[in-house]
């Protein structure tokens, strides 16, 4: 009887540890990115800008697709999710219908731009409402971090995209990005760029300013079975990394803010008219010098 006691005992704490040990195996934490011209409808500033004649509508529908993103994440697993509002001034989600358990980052400048809040604890990344590159001839507003200002952007002598440059910032801390949805443009340039991972198309591109959108209720549908999905192939992916420390070029629309931003020339290189070249230790302060060219304004242009 003793004996059958103390086998039950430690079965029960085997038992105990097992669980112990799936339930830590169960942490899954992901970072949900939001731009806004990869929601579907959106095809023009109209409803891209605060004051706008369909802003607060679209904003709604921004909203809504991020939270879909949540729920399919959370569907999958996910246990705590930050998400970053990561379009315009970075202040367009409702924060107030959101569930209670999630967190928002908001409000610019910020460290890491459109990546803020990430760190080496998370598990994922998911892109959610992103457009096309400025060097890319299609997709709806496509444009590479400033329509206003730059006209392309490098990294270690490549092109790269919104997607490249925020996967490859995830990539630094180790994080996969997993998900994105957008045009069809902006989704082929992040799979081209990190490979095939799970996505959706909000719209088939017509032009800068024209699309063909599947509604949004639809996308929200296609966005919570396919955030859900990507994190079922979670396993499957890696974090895309570049070569660190990074050499960037960035090419602006305007001469002046080249032209002083070149008498730093601790930080800049001035590579010919409209580029400067710096260096950076990693892509988190590359990220951070990118910042500051978004942001620092002495009214130069044009
Ligand atoms: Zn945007």
């Amino acid at each position: 009887m003793r004996t059958a006691l103390r086998f039950l005992r430690v079965f029960l704490l085997g038992l105990a540890v097992i669980a112990t040990g799936s339930a830590q195996a169960r942490k899954l934490k992901v970072l949900i990115s939001v731009d806004m011209e990869g929601v579907a409808g959106v095809v023009s500033a109209d409803q891209l800008s605060p004051g706008s004649f369909e802003y607060e509508r679209f904003r709604r529908f921004m909203t809504a697709e991020a939270i879909a993103a949540v729920e399919g994440a959370k569907q999958a697993g996910a246990t705590e999710i930050v998400v970053t509002d990561a379009h315009g001034n970075e202040q367009n989600l409702l924060v107030e219908l959101f569930p209670a358990d999630v967190r928002i980052v908001r409000g610019s400048p910020r460290r890491l731009g459109m990546m803020g809040g990430l760190d080496a604890s998370f598990d994922a990344a998911m892109f959610v409402g992103y457009h096309a590159s400025t060097h890319n001839s299609n997709g709806v507003r496509a444009h590479t971090f400033s329509s206003a200002r730059f006209t392309r952007l490098t990294v270690n002598g490549a092109e790269v995209t919104e997607g490249a440059w925020n996967a490859a910032v995830a990539g630094h801390f180790g994080v996969p990005v997993i998900f994105v949805s957008g045009d069809d443009a902006a989704v082929a340039e992040v799979r081209a760029a990190i490979g095939p991972i799970s996505a959706v198309e909000t719209k088939r591109t017509l032009g800068f300013h024209s699309a063909e959108t599947i509604t949004p209720e639809a996308s929200q549908k296609l966005i919570r079975e396919k955030a859900a999905a990507a994190i079922g192939e979670l396993r499957q992916r890696k974090p895309y990394k570049v070569t660190e420390p990074v050499t960037v070029a960035v090419s602006f629309k305007s001469i002046t803010p080249v032209e002083a931003a070149s008498y730093l020339k601790q930080v800049f290189t001035r590579v010919d008219s409209h580029t400067l070249r710096f260096a950076a230790k990693d892509m988190a302060e590359a990220t951070e010098i990118l910042q500051f060219l978004m942001t620092y304004r002495l009214e130069l242009e044009p």
